[in-house]
């Protein structure tokens, strides 16, 4: 996609969903350039101690609108679950990079924290949204069909 369509649709969205997810507080700053790992959509690299962001968004690997905002919804979860960014820094902070125990803290971290970010992503898609919508849904449907119960 275009670097200016993927950017129009951020600013569209990051604001509404970091009100969603209750991390409206934090800077976040967005960069539109590959990614550190070229297969990948976007990135986010994260600041606990000072609440700041920056998720990088590659448009050219973005194909609609829906990837770009399920990439920006997948990377904000990241900063939602920022505070287990300070758990591991303090637990791998004896860890010397490259060893083994560091790679396979890395594995374990990895499996871990993007496993978690998919079930948030799962609420969202499947879970506490979809029973208040059909919640909703019914009163709405009660209210037409049977008027008289609510006057
Ligand atoms: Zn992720």
């Amino acid at each position: 996609m275009d670097k200016s369509e993927v950017k129009a649709i951020v600013d569209r969205n990051i604001k509404p969903m970091m009100a969603l997810l209750g991390v409206q507080h934090w800077k976040i700053n967005v960069l539109y350039e590959p990614c550190t790992n070229p297969n990948w959509v976007a990135s986010c690299a994260r600041n606990i101690a000072y609440q700041k962001a920056t998720i990088t968004i590659d448009p050219s690997r973005a194909d609609s609108e829906e990837d770009v905002i399920d990439s920006l919804r997948h990377e904000l979860i990241h900063v939602l679950l920022a505070p287990f960014d300070a758990y591991r820094g303090i637990m791998t902070s004896h860890l010397t990079q490259g060893d083994t125990l560091d790679r396979i803290e890395d594995e374990a971290w990895e499996v871990a924290i993007e496993n978690t970010v998919l079930a948030v992503e799962r609420i969202f898609d499947w879970g506490l949204v979809n029973p208040l919508f059909y919640h909703l849904r019914h009163c709405f449907l009660s209210l037409i069909c049977y008027p008289s119960k609510f006057l």
